[in-house]
């Protein structure tokens, strides 16, 4: 898939797996093509699928206000996530969920081709960090890559933002970025 249209049309159009039995509406990313950092969560929750964008919720208010804060504007991100539906009851998304669905990702991870990528969480961290298992490996270039805690995580501990925002400045600042 050489374009953004193509790659959303056939994620709105994605029947792989019986998680798209909870898609409501269409879903896209936000931020801008170009970006130099890409973000990725782990999946949609409530409010995203309501809306079909990625981190519109409490915890994507959050990652919003310290983006905002670092200064970086929407020309500057790509938010996106590794599963494009929301998993039912807000459980983690499958091994075999993901499987299916983050070729979507590299694709986007592909056109990009973004300086920085930031997982958020766990579950992408790892998918990120297996990356032979996922054939990431052939598909995204030799990367900085910067696993911080999932803004959910934050909104519990808000004691840990301060580190999130220092690591993500850090990085920002290293590779000349902003
Ligand atoms: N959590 C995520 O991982 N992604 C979202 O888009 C929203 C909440």
């Amino acid at each position: 898939m050489n374009s953004f249209s193509e790659i959303y049309e056939n994620i709105n159009k994605c029947d792989k797996c019986h998680l798209h039995g909870e898609r409501l509406v269409p879903y896209y990313y936000r931020g801008s093509e170009n970006a130099s950092i890409v973000f990725i969560g782990e999946a949609l929750g409530a409010e995203e699928q309501k809306q079909g964008l990625p981190f519109v919720g409490r915890s994507g208010k959050l990652l919003q206000e310290i983006l905002d804060k670092i200064g970086l504007t929407e020309d500057d991100y790509f938010i996106t996530n590794l599963v494009k539906c929301r998993p039912p009851d807000n459980r983690n998304p499958f091994y075999d969920e993901i499987v299916i669905c983050s070729p979507y990702l590299l694709n986007e991870l592909k056109l990009i081709d973004p300086k920085l990528i930031v997982t958020l969480g766990k579950v992408p961290g790892d998918w990120y960090s297996n990356g032979k298992e996922y054939e990431i490996n052939t598909y995204v270039p030799a990367k900085r890559w910067l696993p911080l805690r999932h803004p959910a995580y934050l909104l519990r501990k808000r004691s840990e933002i301060e580190s999130f925002v220092r690591s993500l400045r850090t990085t920002i600042g290293e590779l000349n970025i902003l």
